[in-house]
């Protein structure tokens, strides 16, 4: 049995599948009487079926989440939970989904359960994005971490192929970041590789066959760490990349994260070669960014930001943005590397430092 214990997790973590269709079994002992099911429009069913499993204990049904987390979707949802007398929502669903209930427990307190269907780990995190007026902003409390995570995988099951692979990719951009992070443990090393590997084992036979449950269920250990080890370490160059090209050119996040993240790899691996190296080793290959470029591009990834509707006249703008008020990095960020960083990314042409 997976004991995410052992990696110093405190969360109560729990994989199995059909998980979903037995919820009360798992939070029975948190004594909620009152849950609001959250999910995105596009998930609402899942919402019903949830609501319908937990019968007297089903505050209502939330299903306006929305992708960054907007403060008004926030505000709506909160005076809802209020009407409803809710004392805990269960968030089933993505990033999008999980962040509305990361922002609901911020303002009011309520205990939070989620039941993630994608790999972008923010279960895991004590961390919040939420937008207004167009601006994003990040905090970080601890006490934002659901109180329990529930990894069904017949959830991420339904999972379209396409997001299959651009949500994994998200979430080994957090691994692949944490290796060289500043403020890097053992701990986190440790973690960041288990989920690297996780995807690499997992996900073609996920690909060939989407409803392997047990494959699906690694990918998920997977996603479990590379969640985790964010929530750890901060981030550099590759995720101000995909917050710039995010928040200034409305580029959509996995995909962004999918593409950036050979050519990132590529830029700090000039810096910082033996950090990078188990990359190499468990994705094939002698060299880190090369070895991601090509797995992504084996699972079918998009690799070209031109195919996200992103101009080549745009390009000297993003890289304007990128350079200004950068986060730590391992190497030097200049002008003209990330420059040719984005040309490379935009054309879709393989990784290069
Ligand atoms: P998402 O939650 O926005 O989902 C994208 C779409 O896929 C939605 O329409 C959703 O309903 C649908 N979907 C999700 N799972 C599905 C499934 N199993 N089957 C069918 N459809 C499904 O996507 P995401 O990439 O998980 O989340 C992105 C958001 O999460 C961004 O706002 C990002 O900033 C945030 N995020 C936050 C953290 C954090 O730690 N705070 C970490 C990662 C991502």
């Amino acid at each position: 049995m997976f004991d995410t214990r052992k990696y110093g997790s405190d969360q109560a973590v729990v994989f199995e599948a059909g998980l979903h269709r037995n919820l009360m079994r798992n939070v029975a002992d948190l004594g909620l009487t009152r849950i609001l099911v959250l999910t995105t429009p596009q998930q609402s069913s899942l919402g019903l079926e949830l609501a319908a499993q937990l019968g007297e204990r089903t505050a209502g049904v939330f299903c306006r989440a929305t992708m960054h987390t907007p403060v008004a979707v926030t505000e709506e949802a909160v005076a809802h939970l209020e009407e409803v007398g809710a004392d805990a929502v269960l968030s089933a669903g993505g990033g999008s989904t999980i962040g509305l209930g990361k922002a609901l427990a911020l303002r009011t307190g309520v205990t939070q359960i989620a039941l993630p269907t994608t790999y972008a780990g923010s279960e895991c995190t004590p961390i919040l994005g939420q937008t207004e007026n167009s601006v994003k902003t990040t905090m970080r409390d601890e006490n934002l971490r659901p109180a329990v995570v529930l990894y069904d995988p017949e959830l991420v099951a339904t999972l379209p192929v396409a997001m299959t692979v651009t949500s994994a990719l998200n979430a080994l951009a957090h691994a692949v970041e944490a290796l060289y992070a500043q403020d890097r443990t053992p701990k986190a090393t440790e973690l960041a590789l288990f989920g690297l590997r996780a995807f690499a084992d997992s996900l073609p036979a996920v690909l060939a066959n989407p409803t392997d449950l047990d494959a699906r269920l690694v990918t998920q250990q997977g996603a479990w760490a590379c969640g985790t080890v964010l929530g750890q370490v901060g981030m550099a160059l590759h995720h101000k990349l995909c917050h710039t090209l995010g928040g200034s050119f409305d580029l959509p996040h996995a995909e962004t994260h999918a593409i950036v993240l050979p050519h990132a790899t590529a830029y700090n691996a000039a810096q910082v070669p033996d950090l990078l190296a188990p990359v190499a080793e468990i994705f094939g290959g002698s060299d880190p960014a090369q070895a991601l470029w090509e797995f992504a591009k084996a699972q079918g990834a998009p690799l070209a930001l031109r195919d996200l509707g992103i101009g080549s006249e745009d390009l000297d703008r993003a890289a304007d943005l990128a350079v200004q008020n950068p986060y730590w990095n391992p190497r030097e960020i200049t002008r003209p590397g990330i420059r040719d960083l984005l040309q490379r990314a935009w054309e879709g042409h393989a990784p290069a430092a």
